[in-house]
């Protein structure tokens, strides 16, 4: 699909103008004429990018750009002011009011395409994330939304790589007015060469990189940066002379956030770190929402064990891990009993927390590595790798004794809730089992424990055994 762009200017000659060369590229044009057309395009249309001219009548861009940003269903998109002053400080006021960028007419094609790719490209990529949450949202996770438009100001973390002892300490005066921790890399020299591997394992959130004239190595750096999974999307912004143009727009083709040229300018260089550190903390909320509900996906709601998902995934691969080291693996099948009439007697209320207590029990009676599940109303499965089946008909054994031996809930009358549970258990010795084959035996050995008078655990019958039962049979 083509990216849409909204072309926002009060004068038809430099929309027409804008229009055409962007239809020209492919994109889908959209236009508007003043401040409060375009925020109701912006809200209605969802457009990857918009293009605001600064000087309209009634609400200017600046205006308009602070609405869009300030706007958590709009904040993603990114803008770019484009305006005919050239004063720095205008610069800054856009960017300021959250603006992506800032052009100064007449822009170049080879800059303004440059600039909207990137750009565009950064969207895409926060258009996965903000559809992940969605879907966290329709399945009714809850999620933590209040912090959508998010500060760049204030203790971010930068690594800057710069050879220019003048250029760093310049840096640093300036980015300490935002309390900035700035850790410098050399770019040349005998440390070059561990500077990728050092600016991956520092969890920054802006990477500035200086060119200097002799260095040609930048952009490869840069392009190591995009394709190593830690800094894959660590924004990053360069500094470059009006000589480096080429290369600079070139960079940006190679995933590069940003540029700045010199001389630097104090206050356009805090803006646009500032933008770039507003970026990663959004990606990174975006990116700690969707763990999060990752985790609640895979667990239990009620007792907080692991679910039956996360379970049968679990298994299929432990089974798998287990089959090539041939040690044995056991799986628990436990089941209350006559649970219906602990919800008859003392309420479906209290029902769920005799479950929670079970579990409880249940998690801190298995080993670390053991697994335990909630497998289906008041069933629980325990995954035991690497053990023989008469150390998990022990361990099953002393679970069995530690649920039964006090109340497992409190209620208003002393004597609390008592519950007992039965308990299934299944080896796979050889390593050739598939899981549901597993599962069906536990659940066997289950359903002989509840015949057998329920409160106990019954091993599934050894091979030998069971053979010698089929025989009898025949
Ligand atoms: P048995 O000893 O044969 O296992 O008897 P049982 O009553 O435990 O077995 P049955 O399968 O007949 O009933 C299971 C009960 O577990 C019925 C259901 O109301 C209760 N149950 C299942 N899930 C929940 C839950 O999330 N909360 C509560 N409170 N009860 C639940
Ligand atoms: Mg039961
Ligand atoms: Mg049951």
């Amino acid at each position: 699909m083509p990216a849409r762009i909204l072309i926002v200017d009060d004068m038809l000659p430099s929309i027409k103008v804008l229009a055409a060369k962007l239809s020209g590229e492919y994109y889908d044009v959209l236009t508007a004429p003043d401040g409060r057309s375009a925020l109701d395009m912006v809200g209605d249309q969802e457009p990857d990018l918009v293009l605001l001219d600064v000087m309209m009548p009634g609400m200017d861009g600046f205006e308009v750009c602070r609405r869009i940003k300030d706007a958590p269903a709009t904040t993603h998109i990114p803008v770019v002011m484009v305006t005919a002053l050239s004063d720095t400080a205008d610069r800054v006021r856009g960017l300021e009011a959250g603006a992506d960028d800032f052009l100064t007419k007449p822009v170049s094609d080879d800059m303004l395409f440059a600039r909207i790719r990137s750009l565009i490209r950064m969207k895409r990529m926060l258009d996965q994330w903000r559809m992940r949450e969605e879907t966290t949202l329709k399945l009714g996770f809850p999620l933590d939304r209040d912090v959508v438009v998010i500060d760049g100001t204030g203790s971010a973390r930068i690594m800057l790589i710069d050879d220019s002892p003048i250029e760093t300490s310049n840096i640093r005066r300036v980015l300490s007015r935002d309390h900035d921790s700035v850790t410098v890399l050399p770019n040349t020299g005998p440390n070059a060469g561990s500077v990728v591997d050092k600016v991956a394992k520092a969890d920054a959130d802006v990477l500035i990189v200086g060119i200097a004239d002799e260095s040609e190595d930048a952009l490869r750096l840069c392009s190591q940066f995009r394709s190593r999974e830690e800094t894959r999307l660590l924004p990053i912004l360069l500094i470059g002379g009006e000589e480096n143009m080429d290369r600079l727009l070139k960079a940006l083709e190679l995933g590069v956030n940003d540029f700045i040229l010199r001389p630097l300018d104090d206050e356009e260089f805090l803006a646009r770190v500032r933008t770039q550190v507003r970026r990663k903390r959004y990606q990174d909320r975006l990116h700690a929402n969707f763990l999060h509900s990752l985790s609640l996906a895979l667990t239990d709601s009620l007792t907080g064990l692991h679910n039956r998902r996360y379970l049968n995934t679990h298994l299929e691969a432990v089974m798998q891990r287990m089959a090539n080291t041939e040690k044995p693996l056991c799986l628990l099948m436990i089941d209350i009993d006559h649970f219906k009439s602990t919800n008859d007697s003392h309420g479906h209320a209290i029902g769920d927390k005799a479950l929670c207590g079970v579990a409880q029990r249940i998690a801190r009676n298995v080993r670390g590595f053991d697994l335990a599940a909630r497998y289906g109303g008041e069933e629980f499965v325990v995954v035991m790798p690497d053990t023989s089946l008469e150390v998990a008909v022990a361990v099953a054994e002393r679970l069995r004794a530690k649920i039964a031996e006090r109340p497992i809930a409190e209620t208003d009358s002393k004597e609390g809730v008592w519950v007992t549970v039965s308990i299934g258990v299944a080896a796979d010795e050889s390593g050739g089992a598939t899981s549901e084959a597993l599962l069906k035996r536990a659940d066997e050995a289950l359903y002989q424990a509840k015949n057998a008078g329920r409160n106990q655990v019954i091993p599934e019958p050894r091979e030998g055994t069971r053979i010698s039962w089929e025989a009898d049979l025949v």
